[in-house]
């Protein structure tokens, strides 16, 4: 989902997508995408980040009344 159309370095198509790491924060969840270029050899990562309580918001149920 989050693929790289291309290589930023020779702007190559063959990427080879190796093993992620996520990194979780006080109050963020870091995912790291790591890529490799079949063309040039060059390596790049893409890091996404989102509030931890965003990742893990995924009803409406009524809860506690926060406001
Ligand atoms: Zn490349």
């Amino acid at each position: 989902m989050m693929e790289p159309l291309m290589c930023p370095y020779c702007g190559g198509a063959e990427l080879i997508e190796e093993e992620e790491s996520v990194l979780e924060t006080e109050d963020e969840y870091w995912v790291i995408y790591h890529w490799r270029c079949t063309d040039c050899g060059e390596g790049f990562d893409k890091v996404t980040a989102q509030p931890l309580d965003q990742a893990f918001e995924d009803s409406d149920d009524e809860g506690p009344l926060w406001s």
